[in-house]
Parts: C-alpha cells; sequence; structure tokens
C-alpha cells in the first residue's frame, strides 16, 4: 500500500471574514463548504479548494475569532506549499503585494523555484513554481493554484518520521539538502512530504495561525480500513472512523507529533448542495440540523 498524497490540511484561523477574503480573493480559490467544527459547533469550518474540492486541493480552517496566536515548532507543520505553473512567482509576488502581503526572496528547493509568505493570520505558505509544469484547476487568477505541492514538518529528530513515511505510507526518499529531507508519495497532487530536523527547535503551540493536522487520501472506505489495521498492528494510537460527511476519517499522530489524519475520496462536498453552489450556505451534518438556530445565532456573520 502506498499512500496517493495529501487529501486536505486543516489550519486555524482568527478573524473568519479576513479568512474568506484571503483565501478567495488573494489566492483565487474556491470556498467549497461553509459549514461549524463538528467537534465545536460555535465555530465555523470553511473549506477552500478547486471548482470542486477535489481531494489534494482543499485547505480548510477552524475560526477561532477570540483565540491567541500559536506558536511555529517542532512537532508542527512548518509550511504548506500550493503548485503554481512555472514562470508565475513574479505574478504571484505582485498580486500578494496588492493584498498587503510580503513574500519572501524566491528560492530554489529541489529544482522547483519557491516563494514563502504568511496569510493574515500568520500562517506560512509556500507557493512552488515547477519545473514539471502545473496544469491550472481553477480559473479564477491567471496563475492559478493547482493545488497542494505538499506539507513541510518541523522536527526535532527525522528518523523515526522518515521511517513511518517510508514503511508504513511507502512514500519515496526523493532527496536530502541541508537539514531538509523530502518524500514523495504515488499520487498527482500533495505528494511531497519534507521533514526539516530542528534539534535544538522548541515545541510549538497549535492556535491561531498554525496547521492543525494534515489529512491524507485514501480511495475509498475499504483502503482505509486497511490503513488502520496497519496502525493498530503497529501499536499507533488511532481514532475509530468518524464521520465527516464529506469524508470519512480516522486520526493519529505521526512518531514527532504531527496530527495526521488519513480521509476518503468519497463521498466529496456536492453531497449536501449542487456542486455549482458549494459554498452558498451554511450547511451542518444531519445530528446538528435541530440545533441550527441556536448555531447560527451563535456564529459570528461573515459575507
Ligand atoms: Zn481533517
Amino acid at each position: 500500500m502506498r499512500v496517493q498524497g495529501i487529501h486536505h490540511v486543516t489550519a486555524i484561523a482568527g478573524n473568519p471574514q479576513g479568512n474568506l477574503d484571503f483565501y478567495r480573493q488573494a489566492l483565487g480559490l474556491r470556498l467549497v463548504k461553509r459549514t461549524v467544527n463538528f467537534d465545536d459547533p460555535g465555530s465555523y469550518h470553511f473549506y477552500f479548494g478547486d471548482d470542486a474540492g477535489a481531494p489534494g486541493t482543499v485547505m480548510t480552517f477552524f475560526a477561532w475569532p477570540a483565540g491567541q496566536r500559536g506558536q511555529g515548532g517542532v512537532g508542527q507543520p512548518a509550511a504548506t506549499a500550493f503548485r503554481v505553473p512555472p514562470g508565475s512567482l513574479g505574478y504571484w509576488a505582485e498580486r500578494l503585494q496588492g493584498f498587503d502581503v510580503v513574500p519572501s526572496e524566491v528560492t530554489e528547493r529541489f529544482g522547483d523555484e519557491v516563494m514563502g509568505f504568511r496569510d493574515p493570520d500568520g500562517l506560512r505558505l509556500e507557493l512552488v513554481a515547477g519545473a514539471h509544469g502545473a496544469t491550472a484547476v481553477s480559473g479564477v487568477v491567471a496563475g492559478a493554484i493547482a493545488g497542494f505541492h505538499g506539507v513541510t514538518l518541523a522536527e526535532q529528530r527525522i528518523e523515526a518520521t522518515g521511517r513511518f513515511l517510508t514503511e508504513t505510507f511507502g512514500m519515496e526518499v526523493a532527496g536530502q539538502s541541508g537539514n531538509r529531507a523530502r518524500f514523495l508519495a504515488s499520487g498527482p497532487l500533495g505528494a511531497a512530504v519534507d521533514l526539516l530536523e530542528l534539534p535544538a527547535g522548541t515545541r510549538g503551540r497549535t492556535a491561531v495561525g498554525t496547521v492543525h493536522h494534515v489529512a491524507f487520501r485514501a480511495r475509498d472506505e475499504e483502503e482505509q480500513a486497511a490503513w488502520h489495521a496497519r496502525l493498530v498492528d503497529l501499536g499507533v494510537h488511532v481514532t475509530q472512523v468518524l464521520d465527516r460527511c464529506y469524508f470519512r476519517s480516522i486520526y493519529f499522530r505521526e512518531p514527532g507529533g504531527v496530527l495526521f489524519e488519513i480521509a476518503t475520496d468519497a463521498p466529496g462536498f456536492a453531497v449536501d448542495e449542487p456542486a455549482s453552489a458549494l459554498g452558498g450556505a451554511l450547511k451542518l451534518p444531519p445530528w446538528l440540523e435541530g440545533r441550527r438556530a441556536e448555531i447560527e445565532a451563535a456564529l459570528p456573520a461573515v459575507r
């Protein structure tokens, strides 16, 4: 069994309106679902992605308007990278500056051009302009994001996590540069997991402006069950299968402490509203519909 790549990345935002505006207007992603955190229905959960919210394109946020800023560190994802067309970083630098975002200088990493920046809550993002070309899947902006390139995980020691990625997830070692090692999954989107070894690093604190978890793809519930069985065999504390409406999920921590999820491709975001109207209405799972009035009254208004 080989993992195909990232399904979605979930991070924590502060102001929900600022989050909606940045990911839709600045990054040109589509809001494909507006719902609440199923484990905490008093806060929004926004999903952004390509037009359909295809696995491998979906960045999601819990919005904690009164939440404290988190702290980056080891045991946490250090950056989430989107793939953009070759030669588009100049366009993106100018575009981001128009949204009061100051991007980093363009650097080279494993043959790709990379530009880093932070979202309005301080979340570290990267744009990767690959040498291999990228087919734009969203027509919103000229340099359109084509889904995830991958994630970088900060680790005190990378050995145990590296072994987990190769031996359990079936990823391939794709390169080593300084304290960064790259592992690749089999799929076309979100295949890269970079491990950054920071021996003197202090542990991060997950809150506003940090990633909450990284979800990897399972084709179907059968494959997810096989992953679950393999993790149990390895003695990993993994949750039971949870119904997230748009996918089924299991969660566990990788050896370095980052929260991982394995999520099914199906049923997807068109399960409870038409594909043409994704993100238009506040959607609640069936078990929270009875509390809709109370939940809506408690949520901050957004446009
Ligand atoms: Zn998730």
